[in-house]
Parts: C-alpha cells; structure tokens; sequence
C-alpha cells in the first residue's frame, strides 16, 4: 500500500493544482510512436479517400470510412449529424485547359469548386478582362469598384474565355519554402499583443476601413459579428464574379492565383454554391507561369486561343452538411466532456491531406491510443470531425450553436455546463510547438503543466494570442474553453495549403506522431481534472 503511494508520488509532477501523470504520458507516448497508425489513417483519408469537398460523395465516403474505424477502435456512438443544407454536391468528373493558338500546349490548370460544365470541349478568343476589385477594401469601395467594372464591360464578353487576373511574374522564392519555428520566433508569439480595443460597431459598413496594408492588424481587432461579415463580403464576391460572367454569357474564366509560383496551382470555388445563387461558368486556375504568357500574347495583340472541357456531377438542390461524431464514454463523472476535433473537408484539387486530412488523422490516432491503452476517465472524451470548414466554419457552428448556444443570443443550454474544453489541430502537418490561449489567461498554468513532458519533443510556447481561421472560434464564441496547437510551418502556406500538392507526401509522420501523443496526453489529463476546465465570462449576445 505504501509503495503503491509513494509511487503514485513520484509520477505526478504538479504545478498548482494541476498535475500530470508521467507514467500515463510513458504509456501514451509508446503507443503514439512505436504503434502508430496515423500515418496509414491519414493514408486512407487522402489517398484512397480524397479529395473530400463538403457536401460531395467523396466526403461521404470518407466519412463512413473515418467511421468504421473508430467503431473498430471500440469508440461509442460513432454517428454522423446533419447540420442543415449545405450547398450544392459538386464532384470533377473531367477538366482540360489546352491552348490551340498560337502552338498547342496542354496547360496545367483545374477548375473551381461549384464551376458549371461545358458543353463538350468549348473553342474560344480570349479577352483580357481584370478584376481588381476586392473585398479588402471594404464593402463600400468594393461596391463602388464592382458596379464601374460591371458597367465597363457588360455586353462585350458573350462567347468569350475572359482572363481576370492582372499578370504578375511570382516573386522569385529567396525564403526556404520548408521550415520549422525557431526558437527565436517562438518568443515572439509568446509576447502578449500591444492592447487595442476591439472595434465593436454592428456593420461593417460603419467601420473606417484601413488602408489595404494594414488590414492584418485590423481585421485582428474586428469582433466575431464583424469578422462573420468579413466572411460573407468575401463569399459574395466571389457570387458576384460567378453570377455577372453567367448572365454576359462567357464561355470560361481563367485566372491566375496570387499565391501562385512554381507550377503551383491554388484553387477554392467559384461563384456560389448554394442551390439558391447562380453557378458561376467553367472558371479554370492555371499556373501562374502559363498565364502569363497567354496575357503577354493578348497584351501584344498576337492570336490566342484556348480549349476548355469541364464536366462534373452536380445536385441541383443543397445537401445537407455532415458532422462526424464518435465518443468515449467516462466514468464518475461520464455526464461532462472533453472534445476534440479537426474539420474533415478539403477542397478538391490535392487530396487533403495537410488540410485537413493531418488534423483529422491524429484525432482518430488520439482516439485509438485512449482505447488501446484502456485508460480509465473520468469524463467522457468525444470526437468531432467537422464538414464545411473551407466555407465558413459551418460544421463546428451548426454542432456548438445545436449543443451549447447560439452566440446571437448567448442562451445556453444544460450540455454548455457540462463541458470541459475542446482542443482542435488544423495548421497543416507541422508538429505541435505550443498552444494559444485565446486570451485564456487562467488557463496558461494547466497548460504548462500538462505540455512539460513534452519539451524536449519541441513543444514550449504559451502564447496568449488569439489564432483564427478554424473551428476552435465555434467554441470559444460561446464561452467555452476551446484550443487551437502552435504547429511548426512546414511547406504549409508555401506549398501545400489549398493547392494541388496537398497531398499525402507532405506529410511528415514524426510529426504527426507527436502532435497524437501530446493531444492524447492533454485529452487524458482533461478528463481527470479533479475540477472542468477554467472558462471565461459568457461573451456578450452579438
Ligand atoms: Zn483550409
């Protein structure tokens, strides 16, 4: 009895009241590295299983693969949620961009997302037709921009394949489009912002906008309602572009993508893709390298001309958005719980695999590892693997705003106090450096605690900045304690984020092996805190 103590002693290192248990951390991270399967998982979901647009059969498929194998793994309740409509399912079926004019080359190019099909292979003149209009600028000069262009060229497009890119050579790369934080720039992040108030006005309308360079720091100072607008300004114009090239009757859309270099090619969707909106025409992105030549030739007046083909398998009504759900039940206290999650989506050029096919592989690995290891908790841990990410947040949304509150009225329900704190991973493959606390000072002690057995894995910054642009924002927006990881850069936003090389190959297994036994760890420890997770004041109704 005294042994077993004194054991139990020397295995917790504490800090507060927190504390961790090292033998649990030994056994966790045995199982994550010598046994890993998050690789093979991740395998599946981008390989066999990508691409997985949201609202698409390949994300269904995936889905119901991601399910099996939690169900073999002895999770619980594994199901799926319907969130509502969607948009509509839109799958690539075939796509070519050739230039027949002046010398045939096949050109490496892929349509948006929600882009209408040809009609067999369209022969078309080209036009130079760019649209510099955007939604950085704010909605009022945007506006102002989009009604001049409209005005400039209704009438003169029918029949054409409109280029609406200014050409720009890429930058030459002089940066190494591979790299991890130094520690150096992992002080950075743990340095608070300088103070500044949030700016609270109800539309973005009312706001002063800044001058196009500084919109980084303030779109950091807009409030969730307004960030929320920025959001929709930017779907509309996209719905904009779509529905004004649709009714002038052009044949296609090529553009070049600003992050372009490289052969690269970085492609979202094009115009609208709710049932609702007008599909916008064939919109091809093509590298940036070829475009440029095409727009070098049109500047010129020598004759160009390409041939596009499109053909994909449309619904003509929104289907409805899936959530991925799966638990593990808890002990005493099975009637709280701890969550993590990752959004299962991608777009659908590459096949996911960083984004987020990464962060979904390691949730279903710190899934596996909990069952394996058959580690006795006290709350229960559930799993979310959320669809519609890429458009918007709408999978973790619609599940907080359904199980917790809705931010507009901040009405909570009987399951918002019984939840613990969500822990989320979607920056690419990159191993875990750190954590963001969302301003969640009271949680930086937890945090230190639970991550020191993970130091000399890299893992040693409590930043208390905000990191936006993915689903822990659902959570937090309604009070409860949810967490995005400081993950290593990668290839990340150089090469693989939204691109065609999102691909299995960019992946990097150490790292996704660390990151399983650190959220397994953190999981762990969660769900047997004597006490839930320390939360902050209920944000205001928006
Ligand atoms: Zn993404």
């Amino acid at each position: 009895m005294k042994k077993a103590v004194l054991l139990v002693v020397l295995s917790l290192a504490a800090f507060g009241q927190d504390r961790v248990d090292l033998q649990i951390v030994d056994r966790i991270k045995a199982e994550a590295f010598d046994r890993s399967e998050v690789m093979e998982t991740l395998r599946n979901l981008s390989d066999v299983h990508g691409p997985r647009l949201t609202g698409s059969p390949g994300f269904e498929d995936a889905a119901k693969w991601a399910m099996g194998e939690l169900t073999g793994y002895g999770v619980d309740k594994v199901h799926l949620e319907k969130w509502g409509p969607f948009g509509r399912a839109w799958t690539l079926e075939q796509s070519s961009l050739e230039m027949v004019e002046p010398r045939y080359s096949q050109l490496t190019a892929v349509p948006l997302a929600w882009s209408s099909s040809t009609n067999g292979p369209v022969t078309a003149e080209l036009t130079l037709a760019p649209v510099t209009v955007s939604f950085i600028e704010g909605p009022k000069k945007y506006q102002e921009a989009w009604q001049a262009y409209q005005a400039a060229w209704t009438g003169k497009l029918r029949g054409k394949i409109v280029l609406i890119t200014v050409p720009k050579v890429p930058a030459q790369q002089t940066r190494p489009q591979f790299r991890r934080y130094t520690d150096a720039e992992l002080a950075d992040l743990e340095k608070a912002p300088d103070p500044a108030a949030k700016l609270t006005a109800k539309k973005l309308e009312d706001l002063e906008w800044p001058d196009p360079a500084d919109t980084g720091k303030f779109f950091n100072s807009l409030s969730n309602n307004l960030m929320e607008q920025i959001y929709d300004l930017y779907d509309q114009v996209a719905a904009d572009r779509g529905a004004f090239f649709a009714r002038e009757g052009v044949a296609g859309v090529v553009l070049e993508d600003t992050r372009a270099h490289e052969g690269l090619l970085f492609a979202e969707a094009a115009g609208a893709f709710k049932s609702g909106g007008t599909p916008a025409p064939p919109t091809f992105v093509v590298t940036a390298e070829q475009y440029n030549r095409i727009a070098r030739l049109l500047e010129k007046k020598s004759p160009v001309s390409l041939r596009l083909s499109l053909k994909a398998a449309t619904s003509d009504r929104d289907v409805d958005g899936l959530n991925i759900i799966g638990e593990i039940p808890g002990g005493a206290k099975r009637d709280e719980t701890v969550m993590i999650g990752a959004h299962f989506d991608s777009w659908h050029t590459g096949t996911g695999a960083t984004d987020n096919g990464a962060g979904s592989a390691v949730m279903i690995e710190v899934m596996r590892i909990l069952k394996a290891l058959n580690l006795k908790m006290d709350r229960t841990v559930r799993i979310g693997l959320w669809g519609g990410e890429e458009e918007g947040l709408f999978g973790s949304r619609a599940y907080v705003k359904e199980h917790f509150a809705d931010p507009r009225t901040q009405r909570v329900t009987s399951e918002h106090a019984k939840f613990s704190g969500y822990f989320n991973l979607d920056n690419g493959s990159g191993k875990i450096r750190g954590v963001y606390l969302q301003g969640h000072e009271a949680m930086r002690p937890v945090f230190q605690t639970w991550l020191a057995p993970f130091r000399d894995l890299g893992v040693t910054a409590i930043s208390i900045r905000d990191t936006g642009g993915t689903d822990h924002l659902s959570f937090a927006a309604v009070g409860l304690p949810g967490f995005q990881f400081i993950q290593d850069p990668l290839d990340y936003g150089t090469i693989t984020h939204h691109s065609d090389m999102d691909t299995w190959d960019h992946a990097v297994p150490e790292d996704l092996m660390q990151a399983s036994a650190v959220i397994a760890t953190l999981v762990y420890e969660a769900a047997v805190r004597q006490d839930m997770l320390p939360r902050r004041e209920l944000p205001k109704p928006e």
